[in-house]
């Protein structure tokens, strides 16, 4: 079956063409980061501007690339939340309206799940389908999202924590943003820090134990990463020079140190809960997950024996592949939408994964 996938949650205009739930047919992409740059971070009714402007030209491309056209894709599959209100409803509005003129059924699907189905794409279903990778942890680590969901064969999930304030996304992206290194913090914070000492400075490492605090069992796999951002703050203060910026190799050092924080916490919470809850397969999605010395660590620290699914760079970002192979799944079901679904904001609570059991 063919899947029209369609994104729209945040600030990348997205479609894809998805075969039978794992095959990318085509995966097109349009980001108004250079739009939000001016403004430090994403406005959310310029965001809706634009993704009504390049809906049209990024369908047509995804549809020209597959080499299929409307009349031979068999549902579509859309975004409907967790996002920002105004982008998610030119996406939700978008595709009601081509299901209902073309007589095409449509499905709304979770993004955080459509994040988590990434790391399966372009591949057999050989390990969603194998009961050896389970139970499977998934750490989802995005620019809204920093949570660790423990799936079992069944599809059965359960959230067993998640950030108590910014995600480890938003930590990148507003320490950039103090530093003036631009928008969006990740992709600029890693390449900020290459060639520089990651351990000259001792950024915190909150809800780790460490610092000599005792960490609360119902924290133990919770994150914090606000901290991190106001020790930052504080060190540039304390190291800045007259015009209030960082020397090249003390700001290399710094991006370098701050980074590693953020990927020690990640890995090292994520392996401890792979250890304690005897998962048999780890998964890391979403958009953090491209960064480079993540996968490096989590490639070196897995240990042997446990399955590592990092998903592929191209499905970490927002993407519409990922929202398409998971519609598949719904397909499958005869598991449609009804017109008058709402777009939502925030993630429910997740305790069933659509595409298992
Ligand atoms: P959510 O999925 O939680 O709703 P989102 O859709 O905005 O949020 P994604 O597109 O999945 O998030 O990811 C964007 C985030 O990924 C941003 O915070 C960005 O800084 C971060 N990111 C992208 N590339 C890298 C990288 N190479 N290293 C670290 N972070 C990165
Ligand atoms: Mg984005
Ligand atoms: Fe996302």
């Amino acid at each position: 079956a063919l899947i029209l996938g369609i994104e729209t949650s945040c600030d990348e205009t997205a479609a894809a063409v998805v075969k039978d739930g794992y095959e990318v047919l085509s995966s097109s992409v349009a980001s108004q980061i250079a739009k939000h740059a001016a403004h430090g971070g994403v406005v959310p009714e310029l965001a809706a501007r634009e993704h009504l402007t390049a809906l049209t030209p990024v369908l047509d491309g995804a549809l020209r690339e597959a080499g299929v056209t409307l009349a031979e894709i068999d549902a579509i599959a859309v975004t409907q939340g967790p996002g920002l209100i105004p982008a998610l409803l030119v996406g939700l509005s978008f595709a009601k309206g081509l299901a209902m003129g073309n007589r095409i059924p449509y499905v709304g699907v979770n993004h955080f799940i459509g994040h988590i189905y990434g790391a399966f794409l372009d591949e057999a279903n050989r390990a969603l389908e194998d009961g050896a990778s389970y139970p499977l942890l998934a750490l989802v680590v995005s620019g809204g999202h920093t949570s660790l969901v423990l799936i079992g064969r069944d599809g059965k999930a359960t959230a067993l924590g998640g950030t108590i304030d910014d995600a480890a996304g938003e930590a990148l992206d507003k320490g950039a943003k103090l530093l003036n290194l631009g928008y969006p913090g990740g992709p600029v914070m890693q390449r900020t820090a290459e060639g520089g000492d990651p351990h000259r400075f001792e950024f915190p490492r909150p809800l780790t134990g460490a610092a000599g605090k005792p960490l609360a069992p119902e924290n133990r796999y919770n994150f914090s990463f606000s901290g991190i951002k106001t020790a930052l703050l504080y060190h540039v203060k304390h190291h800045a020079d007259e015009s209030g910026r960082l020397p090249e190799a003390l700001l290399r050092d710094t991006v370098a140190s701050y980074q590693e924080a953020v990927v020690d916490v990640l890995t090292r919470k994520t392996l401890a809960a792979a250890k304690e809850t005897g998962a048999k397969t780890i998964v890391v999605a979403g958009g953090v997950a491209c960064n480079s010395v993540l996968r490096e660590r989590f490639e070196r620290l897995t240990p042997p024996g446990v399955r590592l699914r990092l998903a592929a760079r191209k499905y970490c970002t927002d993407n519409a592949a990922m929202i398409g192979g998971l519609g598949y799944h719904y397909w499958k079901k005869r598991e449609f939408s009804a017109f008058d679904i709402d777009s939502f904001a925030r993630l429910p609570q997740i305790t069933q994964i659509p595409f298992l059991g």
